[in-house]
């Protein structure tokens, strides 16, 4: 069976046979294997190392099957990267080939909200590195698909993976286009992937690994302060200090402004003793907006002593003013580290 009428008998069928058992299912079988090799003819048309994969789910039904391509340069999961992708939509009445973008991995790494957010960023670029969409025969409308993987039926629109979707091409199952039409689509989509490849790259991927590691140490920009293109700010900031961490300046900061934390008035030899004697992080004070130029001489006012909670949380706060961080903190914490008795005992 060609590619075209094996999409056509998913949809016709897949609602049915979702109903059945997955394990052995005859459809789940012909959509992870026929379904791919029978477009192995027009992938072997493009220059790009591209993959086709299917699924119909894991174990278990999806809410609905899916094929991705995926430039092997770019991605081996459709959890990750931008791609083309037939998805069935609502109803199973219609199915579309379209640009869309793994969602998971970002999902899990900022959460749904800002995910979403990220990959409505991200789709306008995506269009815009393949300028040629929309005389292709490609469309931006909002195609109301089942999410990869998501067996909850009622939800779409906010949906992620709805929400990542660059451009694409809807078929009706009732009426179906010839199939060159069909295989030449697939082409041209497969084409514009290369061309938004040679523009983009993966420059996206290269954005969220800076996302998760401020998200591993907890200095990701919570939601709603600087967004993520603050993200990335915070992280030019924190490999400006890393690099003058063992610099002479930061060392004069530190012995002039000494190791009482500016932030919580922490002193962390009072409280761990020896082992916290002269602990103390210099921070950049310097607005993210604001890199200091080369060459430009830095002085002791444009830094900030803080121990490493106060540091990262302003750090995570999008590095506002010192004022605004000691607003922050509860003034309690402050009182108490005030009174607190710096030559204290082991028991
Ligand atoms: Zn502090
Ligand atoms: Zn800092």
């Amino acid at each position: 069976m060609d590619a075209l009428h094996i999409a056509l008998k998913i949809g016709k069928e897949f609602a049915f046979e979702r109903t059945q058992k997955y394990k052995g299912n005859h459809l789940a079988h012909i959509i992870r294997s026929d379904w791919p090799n029978s477009v192995a003819q027009v992938l072997a048309k493009t220059k790009a190392p591209i993959i086709a994969r299917a699924s119909a789910g894991t174990g278990n039904w999806n809410a609905a099957p899916f094929m991705a391509f995926l430039d092997e340069r770019l991605t081996t999961s459709p959890q990750r990267g931008y791609y083309p992708v037939f998805l069935y939509e609502r109803g199973f009445e219609s199915f579309c080939l379209v640009m869309a973008q793994g969602a998971d991995r970002l999902k899990s790494t900022l959460g749904n909200k800002d995910a979403l957010r990220e990959l409505k960023r991200r789709a306008p670029k995506i269009r815009d590195a393949a300028p040629d969409w929309e005389s292709k025969g490609f469309s931006v409308e909002s195609f109301q698909t089942y999410s990869r993987g998501n067996v909850t039926f009622g939800r779409n629109a906010d949906d992620p993976w709805a929400a990542s979707v660059a451009f694409g091409k809807r078929y009706l199952i009732a009426n179906p286009p010839t199939l060159s039409e069909f295989l030449n689509d697939l082409l041209l989509m497969l084409e514009l992937y290369e061309e938004i490849y040679e523009r983009i790259g993966d420059t996206f991927f290269a954005e969220e690994l800076v996302m998760e590691g401020l998200a591993a140490t907890g200095e990701l920009p919570i939601a709603g302060v600087t967004g993520l293109d603050g993200a990335l700010k915070i992280d030019e900031h924190k490999k400006r200090e890393r690099r003058e961490r063992n610099s002479k300046l930061v060392k004069d900061v530190k012995a002039n402004l000494g190791y009482i934390c500016q932030g919580c008035e922490a002193s962390l030899d009072a409280i761990y003793g020896e082992a916290g004697k002269e602990f103390i992080e210099a921070h950049h004070l310097t607005p993210l907006s604001q890199a200091p130029k080369q060459g430009v001489q830095l002085t002791e006012k444009d830094f900030a002593v803080l121990c490493p909670t106060c540091h990262r949380i302003i750090h995570r706060l999008g590095c506002p003013s010192l004022d605004h961080l000691r607003q922050v903190v509860n003034p309690q914490l402050r009182n108490f580290h005030r009174t607190i008795k710096p030559n204290w005992k082991v028991a």
